[in-house]
């Protein structure tokens, strides 16, 4: 009997407008794009700017431009709309909400006081690996949201997610394979503890904001960078805990700087607007980054419609792409 067959993927490009796009970004984002289109999937465009201090006016605008001129297309975004709209963060805080209050009512969510840095940083991406273990001091500590507030002088207390307890017959242990990293397991009790959810009830965390969205947008597969990977697990047990399904997940190698570090400013101008500036075209950084993928044998220019056939994961190396500019701006250094 044949297999019932797999329908095309839901994948989706989700930027943070909090500076330009680099040739990190683009990688990844192509592997992305092409995971979708190469199976003749749909590609959602969201923009992720909730990490209010880092969002930097203009940078959405230039994004879109940036990702429009290397060729990228989406079947739905802020500027094309969609079935799912709005596309940008900030403007669907009324769905974050909701889902707060499903936490809440089901008693997975609790108020927090602790450490406001630490809350903080639940608005962006972790990822610079900074995870601190919560040690649950507010767990069974506020009867109600309006004491924890008391507690705290009126400020807002944050919300964390209750990770359900081992006695109660849930693992907290959360197991997935993940389409390039293979098989992955964390104790989520264990790595963060109970993780932050939101700031305060209004501002929801990129946790819980980014697996509302992939559920209400109908993703099915997110390909990102393998520093998510560790975020993974908490993402998985919030989809639980709101009975959403969980996308297929493919956390892929970074691009790094000479010093093995996440692709940086202080690793030279790496951001696709200067290469623009530099009259590097669109089709030599993308045939650069497909030959760093394993898709051509060197260098040569293409268009991301030229790889749909040639995409594959197999041939991803494992190992981060080491990036400086000069790379793809050949003549500025004299010698190669
Ligand atoms: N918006 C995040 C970022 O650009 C990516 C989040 C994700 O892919 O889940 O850093």
């Amino acid at each position: 009997m044949a297999d019932t067959p797999t329908p095309p993927p839901v994948g989706r490009l989700a930027p943070s407008p909090t500076g330009a796009l680099h040739i990190g970004n683009i990688r990844t984002l192509m592997c992305a794009w092409l995971s979708a289109r190469s199976k003749g999937g749909r590609v959602v465009l969201r923009i992720e700017d909730l990490d209010h201090p880092k969002v930097k006016r203009g940078s959405t605008e230039a994004l879109l431009d940036d990702l429009r001129w290397l060729g990228f297309d989406w079947d739905e975004g802020p500027d094309v709309g969609g079935p799912s709209a709005p596309y940008v963060q900030s403007l669907r805080t009324d769905l974050y909400r909701d889902a707060l209050s499903t936490l809440r009512a089901s008693g997975l969510a609790y108020p927090c006081v602790c450490t406001r840095s630490e809350i903080e940083r639940c608005q962006s991406a972790p990822h610079a690996g900074e995870t601190l273990r919560y040690d649950g001091r507010c767990r069974d500590r506020f009867p109600s949201y309006g004491a924890a507030m008391a507690a705290s002088g009126g400020r807002p207390p944050a919300w964390r997610f209750r990770i359900p307890d081992a006695a109660s017959g849930h693992s907290q242990v959360v197991s997935f394979t993940d389409l390039f990293a293979g098989p992955f397991s964390q104790d989520v009790s264990a790595f963060s503890g109970d993780f932050a959810i939101a700031r305060n009830s209004d501002g929801a965390g990129y946790a819980l904001a980014v697996v509302v969205d992939d559920a209400a947008m109908g993703v099915t597969e997110v390909v990102r960078g393998d520093d998510l990977l560790p975020a993974t697990p908490a993402q998985i047990l919030i989809h639980q805990a709101l009975r959403l399904p969980t996308p297929r997940y493919c956390h892929l190698p970074l691009v790094v700087g000479p010093d093995g570090r996440r692709l940086a400013k202080r690793h030279g101008d790496s951001r696709v607007s200067a290469f623009r500036e530099a009259g590097v075209g669109p089709a030599s950084i993308i045939g650069f980054l497909a030959a760093s993928l394993g898709w051509l044998p060197s260098p040569s220019p293409a268009s991301l419609r030229d790889l749909v056939p040639l995409f594959s994961l197999p041939s991803i190396p494992r190992a981060p792409l080491v990036f400086t500019p000069d790379l793809l701006l050949p003549h500025s250094s004299p010698g190669r």
